[in-house]
């Protein structure tokens, strides 16, 4: 890997050029780098080198000067960013502060991001779901947004080719619902999610299956993941820190090294893009203008071809920024549509409850992953009777588990050491959140502000995202639901849990606002994410994504990024680019 020395356009100009190094960024390094393609990678953030810049990564609990929590000081500055669940003392260097990245709250949203090498591929939970056709199919047939113009057999095989990569552990489900995958040995359900799974087999007659969920974790770890210098995940669940064993898929530990082994990647950190330079003779894009992060200098940097990968929001960002004669409204938005039909996942609910049986047994180890229940509510078409029939489409969500301790720690020395190693077990307690597919909407909406720059001077974003009355049902059927579904199994004491005043965006699944879409008048991308009116510049983050389905989205950004990929280079080699 080499950083630059800049002095001459010829210096920098290359093959290709990559914006963020995140999931979706390493991706196309790797694929670009992999056929020969002289890449440059520009990243916002500061670099972060696989396990020495892991700070935390082997730290003791009792090594953290606030037990591991946030303290007040930095809860106060940073309300946004300590709203995260995953943002805790041992991962908060991971995570954006709010005062140096403003953006605007048109509508409340709680924007999570992580500028660094890697992105957000450091901090995410490594959830790694398919996509069925039904997913593919349901905008166009229950009418609610447009036709995706590829289906699940367009990807599936770009799905076996990043998961057989990256390392995947599931089961092999057998769900139309939920395509399996190729999968590294499974993670195993407690007994309570086995017997919860039963129990649903029983009462649901096998319609509503609850799995291991499946998640980006090598399991069992094969040639090509040892090729990457990654061993076996040892299940402390430390992931958030970085994990030194590359047990879980980073762009950190696995894309982006394997880039950098072709001597073809220049990545360079620190390197703001501004915007995308837009060539009108040629009628393509022909580099990006970028800002260094500490000196503030502008730069420019050429290539034939353009992915853009800075995640959802910054890529809208980017792209409405790119002004030209030809696209005064942003790159490609001759529609309008530019920064439109933002959508996201309904994750502001969840349930709780208790078993009191099973107290014979309890968890031993911990294990970086959970249960998952696949979506249930109009699958296969949209209901037309039933609970099902007062909304569109519906959620999957998550199921842990864990026997409850109680552990007296008022005492001290002789007495609180003997409390700690006999911990009194109580019930086991199980909870759920919902992960709901929203509905694009051209209300909801990200924009340039007209007058609020950043410290680099670019426009701030303003974000115009909010729910609907269709997530307030679906919210409401996942109460109801989930209460039957816990009551018929035993469950007791269940408590729902919803604040109605939680804004969007905690889910951190954007989606949209450069959609992929078969008519250029309704849509920005075709169906290889290249501009419909300047072909060599390529979407592949969540921002291609013409609806959200209810699934963990990176699995589908990762397979959608190398196919994109993989047709850029075939179609620069026929001239057509
Ligand atoms: C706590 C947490 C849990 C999550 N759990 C899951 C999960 O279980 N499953 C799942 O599928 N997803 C999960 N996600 C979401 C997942 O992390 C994202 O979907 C994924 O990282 C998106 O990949 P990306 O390449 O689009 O963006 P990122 O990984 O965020 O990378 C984008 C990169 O672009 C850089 N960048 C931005 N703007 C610019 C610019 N102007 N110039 C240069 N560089 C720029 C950023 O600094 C960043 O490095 C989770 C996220 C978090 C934070
Ligand atoms: S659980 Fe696995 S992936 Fe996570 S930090 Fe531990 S070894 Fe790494």
């Amino acid at each position: 890997m080499s950083f630059l020395n800049i002095d001459s356009a010829k210096e920098r100009t290359f093959d290709a050029i990559v914006v963020g190094s995140g999931i979706s960024g390493g991706w196309a390094a790797k694929e670009l780098t992999g056929k020969g393609l002289r890449t440059l990678v520009l990243e916002r953030g500061r670099d972060v080198k696989h396990v020495t810049d892991y700070p935390t990564t082997m730290m003791q609990p009792w090594e953290f000067q606030h037990g591991g929590q946030l303290t007040k000081e930095y809860r106060d500055a940073n309300p946004i960013a300590s709203r995260c669940y995953a943002n805790r003392e041992d991962a908060n260097h991971f995570f954006v502060k709010d005062a140096e990245h403003p953006y605007v709250q048109e509508k409340p949203f709680d924007w999570i991001r992580g500028y660094q090498v890697g992105g957000k591929s450091l901090m995410w939970a490594r959830g790694t779901q398919r996509w069925s056709q039904y997913d593919f199919e349901g905008p166009a047939r229950d009418g609610f947004a447009v036709e995706w113009p590829i289906g699940y057999a367009d990807i599936a095989p770009w799905y076996s080719y990043v998961e057989k990569f990256a390392g995947i552990s599931g089961n092999k489900d057998g769900l139309p619902q939920l395509p399996d995958g190729e999968f590294l040995p499974p993670h195993e359900q407690s007994c309570v999610e086995k017997h919860f799974t039963e129990q649903m087999a029983k009462h649901y007659n096998g319609t509503r299956p609850i799995i291991i969920g499946r998640c980006a974790h090598l399991t069992k770890p094969q040639p090509i993941h040892l090729q990457q210098g990654r061993g076996q995940c040892q299940n402390r669940s430390l992931c958030q820190r970085g994990c030194p064993y590359g047990g879980y898929f980073s762009s950190n530990s696995s894309t982006l090294p394997w880039a950098a082994k072709t001597g073809k990647l220049t990545l360079r950190p620190d390197s703001v893009v501004h915007s995308i330079i837009f060539d009108e003779k040629k009628n393509k894009a022909t580099g990006v203008r970028v800002i260094d992060a500490h000196t503030k200098e502008m730069t420019e940097y050429y290539a034939k071809i353009i992915f853009v990968n800075a995640a959802c929001l910054n890529t809208n960002l980017v792209l409405l920024n790119s002004k030209s004669n030809r696209f005064p409204n942003g790159l490609g938005n001759d529609n309008g549509l530019l920064g439109k039909y933002v959508a996201f996942h309904n994750f502001r609910t969840g349930i709780s409850a208790e078993h009191d049986g099973f107290q014979d047994t309890t968890t031993e180890g911990i294990r970086p992953n959970s249960s998952y229940i696949p979506r249930f509510r109009n699958v296969f078409k949209q209901e037309t009777t039933g609970p099902g029939s007062r909304f569109l489409r519906g959620y999957a969500a998550g199921f842990g588990s864990s026997r409850a301790t109680d552990v007296d720690t008022s005492g001290m020395g002789e007495d609180l050491k003997n409390s700690l190693m006999q911990p009194k077990y109580g019930n086991w307690r199980v909870s759920s959140h919902m992960m709901g597919e929203t509905i694009p909407k051209e209300s909801n909406f990200v924009a340039l502000d007209s007058s609020l720059t950043d410290a680099w001077g670019i426009p701030q974003l303003k974000i115009s995202v909010a729910y609907d009355d269709n997530d307030e049902k679906m919210i409401r059927d996942f109460h109801e639901q989930m209460s039957e579904m816990l009551t018929v199994s035993g469950f007791k004491n269940i408590q729902t849990h919803d604040n109605p005043n939680k804004a969007p965006g905690l889910d951190i699944h954007e989606m949209g606002g450069v959609r992929m879409g078969k008519d250029p008048k309704t849509s920005l991308l075709n169906k290889w994410n290249q501009f419909h009116t300047c072909k060599n510049v390529f979407v592949t983050d969540g921002a291609c994504m013409t609806s959200t389905s209810t699934q963990n989205p990176s699995l589908t950004f990762m397979a959608i990024t190398a196919r994109a990929a993989n047709h850029a280079v075939e179609e620069l080699r026929k001239g057509n680019l």
